[in-house]
């Protein structure tokens, strides 16, 4: 019934060309004979109908018109007598051919045009890369899946070691290999479409009807297994990594483009450099939500002064004072949710924020350093600074400009930069460290033992200070654990550094690590960090023989 409405239709319109192409030939015919002009103006006006005729039925379409008008203009026609009296039949035959051979061509060069433009129009919706389709026909075919209410899941997929394979694989082996390997997926589906997303990510469209999230799940996830391990390219035998996010169109959605977006932000779970398979989860996409908006609002909470500093104490055993403190930084949220300084300092370092973060927290460190003399306050502020602020040209050289400034020397900061981001050949870190050095400045490695280059570090950059991670402090009880700390205390000893145990929060691993020698201690056992109206009077009252 469907398709004797759509023929129908087609064949009306079909129709209605055709006459709108026969009454063209008998105005343009009218108007020769109006205006009673030479019978070549005729032949030239003959064109238009033609090329007409062309744009709309092709080769069908000219040659018609072409028929029709050599009828037109015919000897046999009353209508044709009227513009000649000795209308030839020689000269008409020969007219008629080259009617049909102008129609002929003029439908040709049409019709190649035609295939031409679509060509182009394809082109612009494939990847040049896969030459699978790309985002802008994913998303009109899920527009139009959407309007229809029919039931689609998206599958988006990360090729996870893309880097590497790009690196040891010719470019044209990779791509073979990339389009075989999708294609492959696409096959175990009954009714799926690959969509080039970018370079390393692909999106599979599944219309099949009998697929849900958990049977798309279970059909992937030997899939996945299997792509981590090697596969073979030609004579190589590589990895072929892949992370692969589920959603389907029965989840809250807004538009086909946010969609899409759920998907890949479900695929990016986990390990960067793992494979995996995750089905949709609300809770996820709300974190990443989170994320995002982490990252907007961070500048504007260094313009509103929205960030703040607390002071935790490190107590030195020798003195039995407090001589140093770390700064530790905050965000006031108002009435948002609190966002702990873990989270929203690995978001600063990974949008480069961090460096306008860590201006802002040096101004104000060396602003309290005033504050601190003014209440009688000697201590030692600890400044967390990330080993990519240290290579920035530009940073240190703004260091040495504000410490000048203020006039302030810079023996009164001690420096902690974290062992864990430390980069193995960083020839510039440890220039810039030695010129700390020299200005009196002290270097501590923070979260000492969890990084990769722990002796590394020790040996090749100019550290004063290490500072013994929570982790090993928190299991300081265990044999194994207990003696590797005594004999790293004696070590550093020996090399002429300081040790400062981090994380101590009982009066028991307080006493062993005094015990062991340990120079320095910071842990909530002595105090947590601190507003700086609560450290002054921490300070003030600070007595270490409460704490024995
Ligand atoms: P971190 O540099 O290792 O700082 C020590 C963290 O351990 C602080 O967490 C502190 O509150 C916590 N801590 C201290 N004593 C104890 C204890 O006895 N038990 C336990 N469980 N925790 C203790 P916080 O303040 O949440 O900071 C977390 C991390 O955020 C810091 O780790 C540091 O990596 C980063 N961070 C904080 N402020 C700054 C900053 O100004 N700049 C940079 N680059 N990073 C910062
Ligand atoms: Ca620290
Ligand atoms: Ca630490």
């Amino acid at each position: 019934m469907n398709l004797k409405f759509i023929r129908g239709n087609i064949i009306s319109k079909s129709a209605f060309k055709i006459l709108l192409l026969m009454l063209t030939c008998f105005v343009i015919n009218y108007i020769v004979f109006a205006v009673n002009d030479e019978f070549g103006s005729l032949q030239l006006l003959s064109l238009i109908p033609m090329l007409i005729g062309a744009f709309f039925l092709n080769i069908f379409g000219s040659v018609l018109i072409a028929i029709i008008l050599s009828m037109l203009y015919s000897p046999f026609l009353y209508f044709s007598n009227l513009y000649t009296t000795n209308f030839e039949i020689a000269g008409w035959v020969i007219r008629v051919i080259g009617y049909l051979v102008i129609g002929f061509l003029l439908g040709l060069s049409l019709k190649e045009l035609k295939k031409y433009h679509k060509k182009l129009l394809d082109d612009k919706l494939r990847s040049q890369f896969s030459n699978f389709y790309n985002l802008l026909k994913l998303i009109p075919d899920l527009d139009a899946l959407n309007e229809k209410k029919e039931k689609y899941i998206l599958v988006f997929f990360n090729l996870v070691n893309n880097d590497e394979l790009r690196k040891y694989i010719e470019f044209d082996n990779l791509r073979n290999f990339i389009i075989d390997e999708f294609t492959k997926i696409q096959n175990i589906f009954n009714d799926a479409q690959a969509y080039s997303y970018s370079f390393n990510q692909y999106v599979f469209l599944i219309k099949d009807k009998g697929m849900d999230e958990k049977k798309c799940y279970n059909l992937l996830l030997p899939i996945i297994k299997a792509s981590s391990k090697s596969c073979i390219i030609g004579n190589y035998s590589i990895n072929f990594l892949l992370k692969a996010g589920i959603v389907s169109s029965s989840i809250n959605f807004t538009t086909s483009k946010d969609l899409i977006q759920k998907a890949r932000i479900i695929s990016e779970q986990g390990n960067p450099q793992e494979v995996g398979i995750y089905l949709y989860k609300q809770d996820y996409i709300e974190e990443r939500k989170l994320y995002y908006e982490i990252a907007t609002s961070l500048i504007d909470a260094l313009i509103n002064n929205d960030l703040y500093i607390m002071y935790q104490p490190i107590v030195d055993l020798k003195s039995r004072k407090i001589d140093s403190a770390e700064a530790l930084l905050r965000w006031d949220r108002k009435d948002k949710s609190p966002i702990a300084p873990g989270l929203f300092i690995t978001i600063a370092e990974e949008t480069g924020l961090i460096l306008e973060i860590t201006k802002w927290l040096i101004t104000n460190v060396i602003d309290n350093y005033f504050n601190f003399r003014a209440h009688s306050i000697d201590i030692v502020q600890t400044i967390n600074i990330s080993a990519v602020e240290l290579v920035d040209f530009k940073f240190s050289k703004w260091v040495k400009n504000i410490i000048e400034e203020k006039q302030v020397s810079p023996s009164n900061f001690n420096i902690e930069i974290t062992e864990r981001v430390i980069s193995s050949n960083s020839s510039v870190l440890k220039h810039t460290l030695d010129l700390l050095k020299k200005t009196g400045c002290k270097i501590e490695i923070d979260d000492f033992g969890t990084g990769y280059n722990s002796f590394k570090t020790l040996g090749e950059l100019p550290t004063d200070i290490i500072k013994l991670d929570k982790y090993f402090i928190h299991r300081i009880n265990e044999k194994q654990i207990h003696t590797m700390i005594k004999c790293l205390i004696e070590l550093i000893h020996k090399i002429g550094g300081i040790v400062i145990a981090e994380g101590v929060e009982t009066k028991e691993q307080f006493k062993i690590l005094e015990n062991m020698g340990c120079d320095k201690i910071q842990g909530f056992y002595f105090s947590k960090p601190l507003e700086i109206k609560d450290f002054y009077s921490y300070y003030n009252n600070f007595d270490f023989s409460k704490y024995e």
